[in-house]
């Protein structure tokens, strides 16, 4: 009778459950290494009498992940449009289609015409190019920090790049864009106060060691108050490359952010360099782009730094048809329409409260977030629900991650897609 007492003496062996036809086509999607600690786990359970010994098959497979790597999908509830911890822009359908199909063996440097060996990212720079008509030459890296680095090391190495105080920006997580600058051996030489430079100030710094004059957008924080900066346009007749970092990846002036800088409007205006993350309001994977003069261009592809700083097919692939293809899902949700968004919030809430959660809809704002447009806020929508809710929709299945405020959780419906909305409604049921 003791070993019916005892429940591990049922549980059933790691090779039985391995050997069940659900956990064995587990295995072959996921590798065995995953599978069996989902079944190690379940027995483990049902050894401390957690669960049923007849449960460890099901208990495992419920534990087991959705694919072999940890990044898991989430619903962006927080009202960021492009937040940094969710990994900025989500891609297009037609990007992620784009990936998916790049992924396996491609003809990323292999020109099927002519059977020899073809340029790599020809179709992703002639698509950007194709884009903005202004830039005379395109080259694609990393991402925008990697074209700083490559900048600053192909023009101003030794030299100085002239930097005004109030563009020395910190990017994020303790990155500050000066320091990368002169981690490639490049000098500062920083112009102005915090609140205000002049024209003078870039003339007066200029000489025989100027690498070239950069611009940083502040693009997560204002300064107002008594502030001056110089245009692009002022600029444009010094004898030096000005170089313009725009942060964001806007190609042309957007109708909703009227005030954030785009690449063609800098060249027009006279820039010789303009150097933009892909993964911002672009609305494209991570990358840096870089626009602008030939020669320029040239000189920085052709450094031995470019190599180590070369974008993965699968970015070139999602970038040619971010940019060939439909309206991306950051322009949409810049786009939409606040009543509708108010109309959505009110539905949700409406489904909630008769399912008997304690949720109403009310007005938001939501930002762009540190991609760009700083102090701009857009007019949103949210469902309100007690805060106690933040955590179980964080943990959930999709995970939602909401915004915190004054006692509240937030969905904030602003960088949800409306498709989304049922799947969110079903996530807050199961975290009630
Ligand atoms: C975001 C940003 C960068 C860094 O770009 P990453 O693509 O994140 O490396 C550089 N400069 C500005 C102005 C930015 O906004």
């Amino acid at each position: 009778m003791r070993a019916m007492a005892d429940p591990r003496q049922r549980v059933p062996g790691t090779d039985r459950v391995l050997a069940e036809p659900a956990v064995a086509a587990a295995v072959q999607r996921l590798g065995r290494r995953l599978v069996k600690e989902a079944v190690h786990a379940a027995q483990e359970r049902a050894r401390a009498g957690e669960i049923s010994p007849a449960d460890v098959t099901a208990e495992a497979l419920a534990a087991l992940p959705k694919s072999a790597s940890s990044i898991r999908r989430v619903l962006n509830a927080t009202g960021v449009l492009l937040h940094t911890n969710l990994g900025r822009a989500p891609l297009s359908a037609a990007a992620v289609q784009a990936v998916q199909e790049a992924a396996g063996t491609t003809n990323v440097e292999l020109d099927l015409h002519t059977g020899r060996r073809g340029p790599r990212g020809a179709a992703a720079i002639s698509a950007l190019l194709d884009s903005v008509p202004r830039a005379e030459a395109a080259h694609v890296v990393n991402n925008g920090a990697a074209v700083l680095a490559l900048a600053a090391t192909a023009l101003a190495q030794d030299r100085e790049i002239v930097l005004a105080r109030g563009e020395m920006v910190e990017i994020g997580a303790g990155f500050r864009i000066p320091d990368l600058l002169t981690a490639t051996g490049a000098r500062l030489r920083e112009i102005g106060t915090t609140n205000r430079v002049r024209l003078d100030d870039y003339r007066a710094a200029l000489g025989p060691d100027t690498g070239f004059v950069l611009k940083v957008h502040p693009s997560n924080f204002v300064i107002s108050g008594f502030t001056a900066d110089v245009p692009v346009a002022a600029l444009r007749d010094l004898d030096v490359p000005v170089v313009v970092d725009i942060g964001s990846g806007l190609l042309h002036p957007h109708p909703v952010l009227p005030r954030e800088p785009d690449a063609t409007t800098a060249l027009r205006d006279g820039a010789d360099l303009v150097i933009a993350s892909g993964d911002k309001l672009l609305g494209g994977p991570q990358a840096g782009l870089l626009l602008g003069r030939a020669d320029l261009v040239q000189q920085l592809r052709q450094h031995p730094l470019a190599r180590a700083l070369r974008v993965d097919k699968l970015t070139l692939a999602a970038l040619e048809a971010t940019l060939r293809g439909p309206s991306t899902l950051t322009d949409n949700a810049l786009r939409q329409d606040p009543a509708q968004l108010l109309r959505r919030a009110e539905l949700l809430a409406e489904a909630l409260t008769a399912a008997g959660v304690p949720a109403c809809s009310q007005l938001s704002d939501a930002t762009v977030g540190g991609g760009g447009a700083p102090g701009v806020t857009l007019p949103s929508a949210a469902v309100a629900l007690p805060e106690r809710f933040a955590k179980p929709l964080r943990e959930g299945k999709p995970p939602v991650i909401a915004r915190l405020d004054q006692g509240w959780c937030l969905l904030d419906l602003a960088a949800v897609p409306a498709e989304c909305d049922d799947e969110l409604r079903r996530a807050v049921l199961a975290a009630s």
